[in-house]
């Protein structure tokens, strides 16, 4: 096998801040059509891998490839251009706006270089967005405004925004952080839905709900992989108990 089997292959990947390594000497490679979880610590580095990854972050050492192509070297719209998601904690969705045009405005060609809603609505884009609007659990809620969505449903619809981009791959920063437990058991039913030619890395700390959509887990420790593998086998590993799964 080759690098480029992988869609994601992450090798010797290092950034220093002030001396200081939070991404240590860090390799992993993500396979196409799997939801890879990454857990550890705080400060074990999770967030500054995506970080990385999506270019917000500029690497000291290492390499990043997608698809074959070096991300290390690309600027963070190159990266998301060639189809790397990336979705944050807090959603930046706008609230003034109903779901159906927050869809609309992050179709690709939606967004005029001002940042105005300048789109000719076509056929095309339309029916795209109900397609993701039914993805994300949202048919029934297009002409809502998003301020009165729940906190829930305004995760999918940050989620919508990036799917309606179809990236290869998607990065979600603890996707179900103050979800109630039926839109937990959702989000997980919606992970498994988009992976159909894509991939996602998720960075979680519910055991249950990695339980639920891991295919492997990554564990993060001083910036280095310490296990992997699916959950049952990083669950047995006594060095994940020890740093992690103890406390
Ligand atoms: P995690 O997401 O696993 O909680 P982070 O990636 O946020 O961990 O942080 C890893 C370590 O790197 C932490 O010790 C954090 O304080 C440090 N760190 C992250 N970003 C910066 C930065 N821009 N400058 C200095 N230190 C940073």
């Amino acid at each position: 096998t080759t690098d480029n089997d992988f869609l994601l292959s992450v090798e010797a990947l290092t950034v220093s801040f002030d001396g200081f390594k939070a991404v240590d000497d860090l390799s992993f490679y993500v396979d196409e059509n799997e939801i890879r979880v990454i857990i550890g610590p705080n400060g074990a580095g999770k967030t500054t891998a995506l970080d990385l990854i999506c270019g917000k972050t500029r690497a000291t050492s290492g390499s990043i490839r997608f698809r074959g192509k070096e991300l290390t070297a690309m600027k963070e719209h190159q990266i998301v251009h060639a189809g790397v998601g990336r979705k944050f904690q807090n959603p930046s969705i706008y609230d003034d706006l109903t779901v159906f045009e927050n869809l609309e405005i992050s179709y690709p060609k939606g967004r005029s270089v001002f940042g105005a809603l300048t789109f000719k609505r076509d056929g095309v884009v339309t029916s795209r967005v109900e397609e993701v609007a039914e993805m994300i659990f949202l048919a029934d809620h297009l002409e809502e405004r998003a301020e009165f969505l729940s906190h829930g449903q305004k995760q999918w619809l940050e989620i919508g925004m990036l799917l309606i981009q179809d990236p290869e791959l998607l990065m979600l920063d603890e996707p179900v952080a103050g979800m109630s437990v039926s839109e937990r058991v959702k989000t997980a039913e919606l992970l498994h839905r988009i992976i159909v030619g894509r991939s996602v890395i998720v960075i979680e700390h519910d055991m249950k709900f990695v339980e639920d959509i891991a295919h492997r887990v990554t564990v993060l420790h001083q910036g280095r992989v310490i296990s992997e593998g699916t959950m049952a086998h990083v669950q047995a590993d006594p060095k994940v108990v020890e740093v992690y799964l103890g406390h």
